[in-house]
C-alpha cells in the first residue's frame, strides 16, 4: 500500500483548534482514500499558557526558540513536512523554518492560494491583534496579490478579546457571534469581497451563514492543504 507523507503538526495553540485540525485531516484522508485509511501524522501540543504569556509580553525571540525546538522534535520523529497550527505564531515562521530541513507549509500561502482560485482580490482579515496589526501575515497575503482590509481599532480589540477570553478557552457565546457578524458586515460594507477567518478558533464561532460574503476558514484550508501535500508525495510546494 503506497503511504502518504508524514504530517508534522505543531498544535496546542490552542488545543480547541488542534482537535479540529486532527479531525479534518483524518476525515479528508478517509474521503480521498476510503474505508479504513487515515492520516500518518505527529502532533506536538504546547501548553498554550506558556505560549500566550510570551506573545503578550512581546517575547517573540523566546517564542521562536520554543517553536524551533519542537520543529526539531517533529523532524527527528519522522515528519516529512510540518504545520504551525495557528495563524498568530507564523509571526516566527522564518526562525522556526531555519531550525530544520523539513519544509513548513505556511498557513497564509495555503489561504492565499485558495482565495485566488475563487477570483477574489480584496479580502477582510479577522484574527488576533498580532495578526491583524503586524505585517508578518498581511504582508504575505499582499505579496501574493491580495488587498487586505482589517477592522477598525475598536472592532480589532473586540475580535481579539473574544479569541483569548472565550474561544481558546472553549467558550462559544451567542453575543460574540453577533458581534463578529457585525464586524464582518462592516468589512463587507467597506468593499471586502470575502473574509478570511485568520485565527484557527474562529470557525468554532462563525460559519458561512454569518457572513454576507464568502468566508475562508484557515483551519480547514490549512488542514486540507496538508493532506494534499501528503498525498502528492512531494515535501515541497509545487
Ligand atoms: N489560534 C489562533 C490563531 O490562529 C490564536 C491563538 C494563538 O495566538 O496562537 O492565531
Amino acid at each position: 500500500m503506497p503511504q502518504p507523507l508524514v504530517i508534522g503538526l505543531m498544535g496546542g495553540m490552542s488545543w480547541e483548534s488542534s482537535a479540529e485540525y486532527y479531525r479534518i485531516i483524518n476525515q479528508t484522508v478517509r474521503d480521498r482514500l476510503g474505508g479504513l485509511r487515515s492520516a500518518r501524522c505527529l502532533m506536538w501540543s504546547f501548553d498554550f499558557g506558556e505560549v500566550e504569556a510570551l506573545q503578550h509580553a512581546g517575547r517573540w525571540e523566546d517564542a521562536a526558540a520554543l517553536l524551533a525546538d519542537v520543529a526539531r522534535r517533529l523532524e527527528r520523529g519522522g515528519a516529512d513536512f510540518f504545520l504551525i497550527c495557528t495563524n498568530t505564531m507564523h509571526r516566527v515562521a522564518e526562525e522556526v523554518q531555519a531550525a530544520v530541513q523539513i519544509p513548513l507549509l505556511h498557513i497564509a500561502d495555503a489561504t492565499a492560494a485558495r482565495v485566488k482560485t475563487q477570483g477574489i482580490r480584496r479580502v477582510g482579515l479577522l484574527g488576533t491583534a498580532f495578526t491583524m496589526e503586524q505585517d508578518f501575515y498581511k504582508g504575505r497575503l499582499r505579496r501574493s496579490g491580495l488587498e487586505v482590509l482589517v477592522p477598525d481599532a475598536e472592532d480589532r480589540a473586540a475580535v481579539h478579546r473574544v479569541i483569548y477570553h472565550e474561544l481558546v478557552q472553549g467558550r462559544v457565546e451567542p453575543a460574540s457571534r453577533d458581534a463578529y457578524r457585525a464586524v464582518i458586515a462592516r468589512l463587507a460594507g467597506r468593499g471586502a469581497e470575502a473574509v478570511i477567518l485568520g485565527c484557527t478558533e474562529i470557525m468554532l464561532l462563525i460559519g458561512p451563514d454569518d457572513s454576507p460574503v464568502p468566508i475562508f476558514d484557515t483551519t480547514r484550508i490549512h488542514a486540507e492543504a496538508a493532506v494534499e501535500r501528503a498525498l502528492s508525495g512531494h515535501r515541497h510546494a509545487g
